[in-house]
């Protein structure tokens, strides 16, 4: 490239010298926008230089004082060459820039970044770069910045060299004057050409002026004589008749606070310097303030004395007030990003810091100059490290930076208790993402208050949840207006939702319509109202309110605004139901009671009945409402009633039978009760009557019935101890005479068997057997059966007995039999005495023993046994032995007439002797029965009455 440029070298080097700008003067113009570059991309040094054909020669620098470089070293030469933006990140590494003057001394450049200043014919002639002192990164809007104000370098450049040709110019035609002028003198003959000739040229450079915006004048020194350009004129906005044409006259259009500056630098040209160059604000005829950039130079005589002074002036105005207006808000942008209560933090696309604030700085904890000590990365984790939750937060940001066109927000918890909110969004340039701007801001005071406000109107919502009050107000046509904080506690709606007449959307769907009629009505007729309906509480709940609504007025009658309160009555509500639920039932129950009712107060004065006692009584509810208790009943009864109603009230109850007596004078019989009971505090009576009419008819019914089963049951006794008696006595009689006969039968057979056997045959011998032991057992049985007769018609004679005795003389009786058995007895030795019959007694001891042998186990000798028990006051006599025993289900049945367990061929009898025991007992006055199982012997009881000690001791 060193190459093909180097061809140019020559025309470049002689578009460099048309601008005549190399060891120039400095220029405020020109240092303005070196010291820009420096400030918009925050580094320290920042140069415009030319490219010479030897040397970089330094037009305006900021931060060095280095003013030539040596070409062979210089950065700008590699910027001309490049025809382009040119970064440089380490020059110390760079062969031809180690040696340039800026990376060797101060400030030790480790970083160039700069333009080459390419003119409008394209040739490059110098450039406009930023130095750092340490690495260093220009964001996409730096690099912007700096081609525009290296734009704006050329520009200037442009500007001087028109200045400098127009000046030139402007010389060169006025010394052509001047040397027509004198031509003129000398040769009048040529002074209508010349004249022509000078017109044209002066409408030329005033057409060239006027192209440029660029006028010029001209000071005569020795007359004081100013001449301006058309251009000027217009500039000034003066018409050539109203200049007065001095060098004071022009300084009167010249800003009062810029006249001495302006007149400072006209006098030192004038003296020393031959030339100057001021920017100077001027007045114009109408008002308005120009700025113009204004040059002059002295035109000596032939003598070297200032004869003359010839300048120009461009009208700058609407440039500077770009400049102004950069300056203005990159300012204001800054000062708004320090004054601003977030921290903040640009970054570029490659996370690199671009700007930040000292809020940012200081929020974070960061030291000052942290952009320089934290690398990329490590400031992320310093900061996540300040965090609950490091982890999330690292994520997050990475995920942010991968997608650069998002927005986004979150809250940070700080581990110190602080809490954040963060934001972060992509700045654009040019329509594309360039960066990122991230702001935090410390909310934790915030939050802290939004606690304590929720709290406080959560206690406040809870106030008016318990006291059920809302107070509200509305304008004049009904709608609410303002906030009602007892409302939005009670109802949860928000301010907004409850304005114009949102309110009503929390009203019972059912009394919504009802409520909002009646609230139109209020309003157009001014008139208060109180209203009951239901709206839904901030729990869902519905309740019930009541509101009452007044209009305020104005002092002439109008209605100012409508006041009002609502009142939760739901409770109130709800225990009315109860309380009319309750006397509904109570009404139902009374009046459904089969019987009257009634409450009597103290004075026995009815105070509130059911219809039956109307129905009864006959008399009307009216006359009921006067009647006392005893009006209800005859003389006779009225003393017993008072007293009972008395008692009630004495002791808490009480009740009576009594005849209620009607109006008609019909008596029915009552039962009455009567309760204490308080009633509204006041003691009162309560009862009820049934009528009993019925129960004494069945009573009496009952009564008569009874006497004639008595009497029936009486006769039909009569009737059968007839019966019995008959009975007995035709059983006794039967067996009585049938016994003479059996006995004849027998004695004949016996006799037939003794005497005749020898004439009958086996067989007929046989029968005659059979007929002797059959008549024997009809004996038997017809002696048993009178025994058991005789025991129901003898009379008893009851005196003392002893078993002692009574027993021996049994177990003597049947000592033979004892004897042929093998069997063994014993006997308590002191059986007692009982009062009883003894023919009775024997029978019945007689009858149990020779039980005992004949239901005795075969392969078990007898044994039985006699004792005793005593009682109260009767003995119980136990005939115990070790036979047969009897299973438990025959226990009662044994001791009934003809019942036998076995077959005769087991064992003999008649199934009459325990009915005779029983009945023998029974004549006694005593009981008997059986104690035994099957193969186990049995237990006989007998009890007895026992003798009284002064009994007689009989045999
Ligand atoms: P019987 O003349 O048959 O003995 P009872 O009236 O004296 O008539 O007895 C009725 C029945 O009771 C007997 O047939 C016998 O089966 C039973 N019985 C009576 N006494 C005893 C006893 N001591 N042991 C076992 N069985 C008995």
């Amino acid at each position: 490239m060193g190459e093909s440029v180097a061809n140019n070298e020559h025309e470049r080097l002689e578009s460099l010298s048309k601008y005549d700008i190399l060891d120039t003067p400095a220029d405020p113009a020109f240092d303005d926008l070196a010291s820009l570059a420096a400030q918009l991309c925050n580094v320290p040094v920042s140069l415009i230089s030319f490219l010479d054909r030897d040397r970089e020669w330094i037009k305006s620098e900021v931060g060095t004082s280095v003013r030539e470089i040596p070409r062979d070293h210089a950065f700008a030469k590699r910027a001309v060459y490049s025809n382009d933006f040119v970064v440089v990140s380490d020059p110390g590494a760079d062969e031809e820039l180690r040696d340039n003057p800026l990376v060797k001394d101060e400030p030790h450049a480790r970083f160039f970044a700069g333009w080459p200043l390419i003119n409008p014919q394209g040739v490059a002639v110098g450039a406009l770069y930023v130095v750092d002192d340490h690495m260093h990164h220009l964001t996409d809007q730096q690099t912007q910045i700096l081609r525009v104000l290296g734009h704006e370098a050329v520009m200037l450049l442009e500007l001087r060299r028109e200045l400098h040709e127009s000046r030139e110019r402007n010389a060169r035609l006025i010394a052509e004057l001047d040397e027509m002028r004198l031509k003129l003198q000398d040769q009048s003959t040529e002074h209508v050409r010349v004249e022509i000739a000078l017109k044209q040229r002066e409408r030329q450079l005033s057409d060239a002026q006027r192209i440029a915006h660029l006028g010029s004048w001209e000071w005569d020194l020795r007359t004081n004589s100013v001449t301006w350009s058309d251009e000027l004129f217009r500039i000034y906005g003066v018409k050539p008749n109203q200049f007065e044409a001095t060098y004071e006259a022009y300084l009167r259009y010249v800003h009062p606070e810029d006249r001495v500056k302006t007149n400072h630098a006209v006098e030192r040209a004038l003296v020393a310097r031959g030339s100057f160059n001021t920017e100077e604000r001027i007045v114009r005829a109408d008002g308005t303030v120009r700025v113009l950039l204004t040059c002059g130079e002295v035109i000596r005589n032939e003598k070297g004395e200032p004869a003359r002074m010839v300048g120009c002036c461009y009208d700058i105005t609407e440039r500077k007030q770009i400049e102004n207006e950069l300056h203005h808000s990159l300012s204001l942008l800054n000062g708004t990003i320090e004054a601003t209560a977030d921290g903040i933090l640009v970054v570029d696309m490659d996370q690199k810091i671009v700007q930040f604030n000292r809020k940012f700085a200081e929020l974070w904890h960061f030291p000052k100059q942290f952009a320089s000590i934290y690398e990329e990365g490590r400031l992320v984790n310093i900061a996540s490290d300040q965090l609950k939750d490091p982890v999330g937060f690292r994520q997050k940001v990475a995920s942010i930076y991968k997608s650069p066109e998002c927005d986004s927000f979150d809250v940070l918890e700080f581990k110190d208790g602080r809490t954040f909110e963060r934001y972060s969004c992509p700045q654009y340039l040019g329509g594309k993402p360039v960066g990122r701007v991230w702001s935090f801001r410390d909310v934790t005071e915030r939050e802290r208050a939004v606690q304590v406000m929720r709290l406080s109107e959560e206690r406040y919502r809870s106030l008016v949840l318990a006291s059920a009050q809302i107070v509200w107000s509305t304008d004049a046509a009904g709608q609410v207006m303002e906030d009602s904080p007892s409302w939005r506690a009670f109802t949860g709606q928000t301010v907004a939702e409850m304005k114009g007449r949102g309110w009503l959307s929390i009203v019972h769907p059912r009394d919504r319509a009802r409520i909002a009629e009646m609230w139109e009505h209020a309003t157009r007729t001014g008139s208060a109202y109180q209203v009951e309906f239901r709206i839904r509480r901030a729990d869902s709940e519905w309740r019930y309110v009541t509101t009452r609504g007044v209009p305020v007025r104005e002092k002439d009658g109008k209605i100012r605004e409508w006041v009002g309160y609502c009142v939760d009555i739901t409770d109130i509500k709800n225990a009315n139901d109860v309380i009319l639920k309750e006397r509904d039932f109570s009404n139902a129950l009374i009046s459904s009671l089969p019987g009257i009712f009634y409450v009597l107060d103290e004075t026995g004065l009815n105070m509130r009945w059911n219809e039956n006692l109307e129905k009864v009584s006959g008399y009307s509810s009216l006359e009921i409402s006067k009647m006392r208790g005893p009006d209800f009943v005859a003389d006779d009864e009225k003393q017993l009633l008072s007293e009972r109603i008395h008692k009630v009230f004495d002791t808490g109850e009480a009740d009576v039978e009594l005849q209620l007596l009607t109006k008609s004078g019909e008596r029915v019989p009552f039962y009455c009760t009567g309760r204490l009971v308080h009633l509204d505090g006041r003691a009162s009576l309560v009862g009820v009557g049934i009528d009993v009419s019925e129960l004494k008819r069945a009573e009496a019914e009952n009564k008569r019935l009874n006497a004639e089963l008595e009497h029936r049951v009486q006769e039909r006794t009569v009737q059968l101890n007839e019966a019995t008696k008959e009975m007995a006595t035709f059983t006794y009689t039967a067996s009585h005479d049938l016994r003479s006969p059996i006995r004849a039968i027998v004695g004949f057979a016996r006799a037939i068997r003794e005497d005749a056997a020898h004439l009958l045959d086996e067989e007929s011998r046989l029968y005659l057997d059979r007929i002797i032991h059959a008549s024997d057992r009809m004996m038997q049985l017809i002696d048993d059966l009178l025994k058991y007769c005789r025991v129901g018609q003898q009379a008893v004679h009851l005196r003392a007995v002893s078993i002692q005795k009574l027993i021996e003389e049994i177990f003597q009786e049947f000592e033979p039999r004892l004897k042929s058995v093998g069997g063994e007895v014993s006997m308590a030795s002191d059986l007692p005495r009982v009062l009883g019959d003894s023919t009775l007694l024997h029978q019945i001891f007689d009858n149990l023993i020779e039980n005992a042998i004949t239901y005795r186990k075969q392969q078990e000798p007898l044994r039985i046994d006699v004792n005793w028990r005593k009682g109260v006051d009767d003995v119980v006599i136990f005939v115990s032995d070790n036979g047969i025993g009897i299973a438990p289900h025959h226990h009662q049945r044994i001791f009934e007439v003809f019942q036998r367990l076995h077959g005769l061929d087991d064992f003999p009898g008649t199934g009459i002797g325990l009915a005779t025991v029983k009945r023998s007992v029974e004549k006694l006055g005593g009981e008997v029965w059986v104690e035994s199982e099957l193969g186990k012997g049995s237990v006989f009881c007998v009890r007895l009455k026992a003798v009284d000690n002064g009994g007689s001791n009989g045999s």
